[in-house]
């Protein structure tokens, strides 16, 4: 970015002024729309339950329903945050730009154009496979109701590519010639895809014939990925529900389009993902306990497993039709919005010039200041994108599949920057009306992570509700626990004496296992006393307050003439977090838990010391851990980002 880059970013870039050719113009857009219409837009174009009807395949072979079930509320936590956490940066700056302005403004002096170059491109280059994914859905779904209502139809792909590109043109001219129309339209596409799908709820759960139990939706995992991990495998099923629960930045690229947006904006982005949430969660269960057989509804000759769900809900290949319609009308109404965001980003980075021929692509036209060259080139970018479907479905998939990614980075960057700066330079943020205030530490952590180490014992582990369970097996892991009941006490004798070491005599009903002597005081006071340790049986030594049995049964049992001065210990029976001393684990326990435990759980990955393979229940098995938790963590985010849907 040049100087007039910097300038404009140091002003949030409300306005833009064209200092090379030595006048002061103001590149706006018209304030044509109502908070109203852009919740509706940003609604519509993450089409969340319409986009899983496609997607939820990915997360069915890679985990099965406990994929697609629990990944859509661990995704949707996420979202959640993290657009609030881009409400909150919105707010501070309020420009249609979003995520690169909020990294340009936030991160290290030194990097923040680089990095603020690189979030752009990488932003709007998601945006555009994520906008070709709306129409490529409803082109394909046209194809797969050919297939099903006509046994003569020969599948090829150019057809697909003929229907994308003609409600690409629809999308395009709805852009540049509709603006007028655009808030009527797109406040009735919300309502189309609020109703839509309460129709197909509605259907899915009065009609089916046979429901699935609680326990195959809740509770069935089935990893087909080709991943011989089960955590990986989750993983990846995931990305089905980041990606349909993605795009409720469509908001902030709008922003300069509505009155008050930094205030607007972030209720925009959670109400939209609210809207979505909800129906899109809804949906996920309608089709879990109504999908009939699974691997029917996978193999379906259409291509899409929800057609032969509607089919073999309703019993008919007409009311299958019907029903498939109005995903196709809500998929095609989506890519008008999706088209008006991803030209906005064209539009401010080339206001900024990052852009080659940015002088013209962020002209606007002079009636309904539409930045129409930005359109246009969304189109020609989209319309090319066609022509790698004609050559390879796979090839057009793989593109598609960078949307994720390409988001993902976008909104990661600045919630990094952003609580780097709430830790480390706390005064030179400057809030916008709409900020997390207390909740913007703990918000920004929950979006940011791709993972969580547990470090949490094996004796308190069942304090702790996991969505989804943990495994069968670590069930039984967890209720026995380790049986360590031992204690550790620390006297202090008043003589002064040379070492010693003694074991208790275990044929009688000893209190004390073993002590022995650790020093006669600091070398600064010379020797004092001695300081000895004691360990106890289990159970034995329990009340620490029980000073008599204490000092009783250590005379008896180790030491009859000591003269104690003092102890020292801990109630770690009764610590809520521990729940026992260093862990010991029963007979047989090793051999059934030790490699079930040590599994990470989707992305929790554990590191105590309790089931390391060496020095269990010691400093040196906790460290064990956490260099495998580093390792394993490392695998989840390479296989996360190297994965596609
Ligand atoms: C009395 C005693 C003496 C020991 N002596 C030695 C020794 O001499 N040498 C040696 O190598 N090892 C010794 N150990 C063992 C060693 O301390 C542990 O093995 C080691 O600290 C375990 O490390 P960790 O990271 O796995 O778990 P920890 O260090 O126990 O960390 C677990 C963390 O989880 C937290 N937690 C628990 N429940 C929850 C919850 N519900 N929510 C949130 N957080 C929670 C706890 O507060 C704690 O901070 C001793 C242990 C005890 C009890």
């Amino acid at each position: 970015m040049d100087k007039t880059t910097k300038k404009s970013v140091e002003y949030g870039l409300s306005s833009y002024k064209d200092e090379d050719e030595g006048v002061v113009s103001e590149v706006r857009l018209k304030r044509n729309y109502s908070p109203l219409t852009i919740l509706s837009m940003a609604a519509v174009l993450m089409a969340t339950w319409e986009a899983l009807s496609s997607t939820m395949v990915s997360a069915l072979v890679s985990g099965g329903p406990v994929s697609l079930f629990y990944g859509f509320i661990v995704a949707f936590i996420g979202a959640v945050a993290t657009a609030a956490s881009l409400g909150e940066m919105t707010s501070m700056y309020p420009t249609a730009g979003g995520q690169y302005h909020f990294v340009a403004k936030l991160a290290p002096k030194k990097w923040q154009y680089i990095l603020s170059w690189l979030t752009g491109w990488i932003g709007t280059f998601g945006w555009v496979a994520f906008t070709a994914s709306a129409p490529f859905l409803a082109a394909t779904m046209v194809q797969g109701l050919i297939t099903l209502n006509s046994e003569s139809y020969v599948f090829q792909r150019w057809h697909g590519t003929m229907i994308y590109w003609a409600l690409l043109l629809g999308s395009g001219m709805m852009n540049i010639w509709g603006t007028r129309l655009m808030a009527l339209i797109e406040d009735a596409s919300l309502i189309i895809h609020i109703v839509a799908f309460i129709v197909v709820f509605v259907v899915m759960w009065v009609c089916a014939p046979v429901k699935h139990s609680a326990s195959f939706v809740f509770t069935l995992f089935q990893n087909n990925s080709g991943w011989s991990s089960d955590g990986v495998s989750w993983s990846i099923g995931m990305l089905s529900s980041c990606y349909v629960l993605a795009g409720y930045d469509g908001a902030i690229h709008l922003c300069e389009e509505m009155l008050n947006p930094a205030v607007s904006v972030p209720w925009c982005m959670l109400g939209s993902l609210v809207i979505n949430g909800v129906m899109g969660f809804a949906f996920l269960l309608a089709i879990l306990f109504c999908m009939g057989d699974m691997a029917t509804a996978l193999n379906s000759t259409t291509g899409f497993p929800i057609i032969e769900i509607f089919k073999s809900v309703t019993g008919s290949p007409a009311a299958a039709t019907a029903m498939t319609c109005t995903l196709i009308v809500t998929a095609s109404l989506a890519t008008i919005p999706l088209m008006a965001s991803t030209a906005r980003m064209f539009w401010c980075l080339a206001r900024d010039k990052a852009f080659p021929f940015s002088k013209q692509l962020s002209k606007v036209s002079k009636k309904d200041r539409v930045p129409i060259w930005s359109v246009a080139t969304v189109f020609v970018f989209l319309f090319i994108l066609g022509f790698v479907n004609i050559g390879s479905t796979t090839a057009f998939n793989a593109i598609l599949s960078l949307a994720v990614f390409g988001l993902h980075v976008s909104y990661m960057l600045p919630v990094i920057f952003m609580f780097w700066r709430r830790l480390c330079t706390p005064e030179i943020l400057t809030y916008g009306p709409w900020k997390l205030g207390g909740f913007g530490v703990p918000v920004n952590i929950i979006s940011l992570a791709k993972t969580v180490v547990s470090t949490i014992p094996l004796n308190c582990l069942g304090d702790i509700a996991f969505n989804p369970p943990l495994s069968p097996l670590r069930q039984p892991a967890i209720a026995k626990g380790h049986i360590n009941k031992g204690a550790k006490i620390h006297f202090k004798l008043k003589d002064t004496g040379p070492g010693w070491f003694t074991t208790a005599n275990s044929s009688d009903d000893s209190s004390y296992v073993f002590a022995f002597s650790d020093h006669n005081g600091t070398q600064a006071s010379g020797p004092s006393g001695t300081w000895c340790i004691g360990f106890g049986y289990n159970g034995q030594l329990m009340d620490k307050k029980d000073y008599k049995h204490i000092i009783d049964r250590f005379h008896d049992a180790i030491h009859p003439t000591a003269n104690v001065e003092a102890y020292a210990t801990h109630d770690w029976m009764n610590d809520p977090y521990t729940k026992g001393a260093w862990a010991c684990w029963g007979a047989n326990c090793a051999s059934r838990f030790l490699q079930e435990l040590q599994k990470p759980h989707g992305r929790v990955i554990f590191a105590t010391a309790d089931w390391a393979d060496r020095w269990r229940g010691f400093v040196d098995g906790a460290i064990e851990r956490g260099q495998q938790a580093v390792k394993n963590t490392i695998a989840v985010l390479k296989n996360t980002s190297r994965s596609s849907l």
